[in-house]
C-alpha cells in the first residue's frame, strides 16, 4: 500500500482567514438552522457511520446547532442525526457553493487551479502503478461543487476521457441511483469522488453503490476531510474548517479503511496531503494569544515559514493533516 506525501509551497495566511470563507460559513450555517426549523423535515439517529460502533460509546464533539460524536473506536467525527439524502442534495442545489470554501475572492481561481492540477496529478500517479491503464474517469458531483472543474479537466487531462455527473436530487434519491445507471451504462477505469462523502447523509451507501454496480478492478479515488488531523485534534468544533452542514461525517483513516474493507474493497493508497493545517493553527494560536496549550502555544508564537512548513510536511508524512486521500478498488 501506497502513503504518498505531496507539498510544494504552503498556501498564504489570506487564504485561510478571508472574508470570503468566513461569509461562506454563515451561509451554510443559515441553511442548516432553516434545515433544523422545518417541522417536515425527518431526522435519524445513528451511529458511527465508519465503523459502526454505537453512539453510546462515542464522545460529544460538539453541540452547536445540532449534536456531533467523535468515534472512541475509530476517532471519526460524525453528526449524531441526519436528514434523508434527497433534502440535502435540495438544499445544496438550490445554494451551489460557487467558490471554494476557503479561499478569499482574489486568491479563488489561484487556488482553485492548484486543487485541480494536485486531483489530476493523482490520478496520474497511479495510472503509472497498476497493469491497468486509466484511461475513462467518471467524475460524481464534484463537477457541481466546483464550477470550473469541468474545463480546467478539458485543458489540463487531454489523455482520458471524463464523464461528469452532476448534482442531481431527483435522480440520484435516496440509494445515489443515477451513478448505477452511469455506471451500468459504461464503465469507467476510475470513479472520482472529491469533497462528496463528509457531505451525503449515509456515505456507506455511497460506495456500496459502487461496489454494486462497478466491475472488479475499477478504482475509486476518495478525497475527504480527516478527522486525524492535527487542526482538529487541537481545536475541535472550534477548528475553521469545521461548517456542520458540509461535514456530516469527517472520517479518520481507520474508519474509512474498516468501512472500505467491510464493503469488500481492497485498500491502495491512503495519504493526508492537506496543506493549510499549520497555517490554520498558526493564525489560530497568534489571534489567541492569552491561550497556553502545552507545547503548541509556545511552539507557533516562535514560528517563521520554514517551521511552519516542516510541520506540514511531518503532518503529511503521519497521516495527520486535514485532509484525506483513499484509492481503493472494487
Ligand atoms: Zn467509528
Amino acid at each position: 500500500m501506497q502513503t504518498p506525501v505531496f507539498l510544494d509551497h504552503l498556501p498564504d495566511a489570506s487564504s485561510v482567514s478571508g472574508r470570503k470563507s468566513e461569509r461562506y460559513r454563515h451561509i451554510r450555517n443559515k441553511a442548516l438552522i432553516e434545515l433544523l426549523m422545518d417541522e417536515d423535515v425527518a431526522w435519524v439517529d445513528r451511529d458511527c457511520p465508519a465503523c459502526g460502533a454505537p453512539a453510546t460509546e462515542s464522545q460529544t464533539f460538539g453541540q452547536v446547532f445540532m449534536p456531533f460524536q467523535r468515534c472512541s473506536g475509530c476517532n471519526t467525527i460524525y453528526a449524531r442525526r441526519v436528514p434523508d439524502q434527497p433534502v440535502l442534495d435540495q438544499l445544496r442545489a438550490a445554494h451551489p457553493a460557487a467558490r471554494s470554501e476557503g479561499a478569499t475572492e482574489d486568491e479563488d481561481s489561484q487556488a482553485r487551479e492548484f486543487e485541480f492540477i494536485s486531483i489530476l496529478n493523482w490520478i496520474s500517479l497511479s495510472d503509472g502503478r497498476g497493469d491497468r491503464r486509466l484511461r475513462k474517469v467518471l467524475d460524481y458531483r464534484y463537477s457541481s461543487h466546483a464550477p470550473d472543474w469541468e474545463t480546467a479537466v478539458g485543458r489540463l487531462s487531454k489523455s482520458r476521457s471524463w464523464q461528469f455527473l452532476p448534482l442531481d436530487a431527483d435522480a440520484a434519491g435516496e440509494d445515489f441511483a443515477d451513478l448505477a445507471v452511469a455506471l451500468k451504462a459504461d464503465t469507467p477505469d476510475v470513479v472520482l469522488i472529491q469533497a462528496e462523502m463528509d457531505r451525503v447523509a449515509h456515505p456507506e451507501k455511497l460506495l456500496a453503490t459502487i461496489k454494486a454496480n462497478a466491475p472488479k478492478g475499477t478504482l475509486v479515488f476518495i478525497a475527504s476531510s480527516c478527522a486525524d488531523g492535527l487542526e482538529y485534534e487541537l481545536l475541535g468544533a472550534g477548528a475553521p474548517s469545521f461548517i456542520p452542514l458540509d461535514r456530516l461525517a469527517v472520517f479518520s483513516i481507520a474508519g474509512l479503511r474498516s468501512m472500505a474493507e467491510r464493503l469488500g474493497y481492497t485498500v491502495r493508497e491512503v495519504s493526508t496531503p492537506g496543506r493549510r493545517d499549520a497555517v490554520i493553527l498558526d493564525q489560530h494560536f497568534r489571534q489567541a494569544a492569552n491561550t497556553n496549550v502545552p507545547f503548541w502555544s509556545g511552539f507557533f508564537r516562535d514560528a517563521d515559514r520554514n517551521r511552519l512548513y516542516d510541520l506540514q510536511i511531518l503532518l503529511q508524512r503521519s497521516l495527520r493533516s486535514g485532509l484525506l486521500r483513499f484509492v481503493i478498488e472494487t
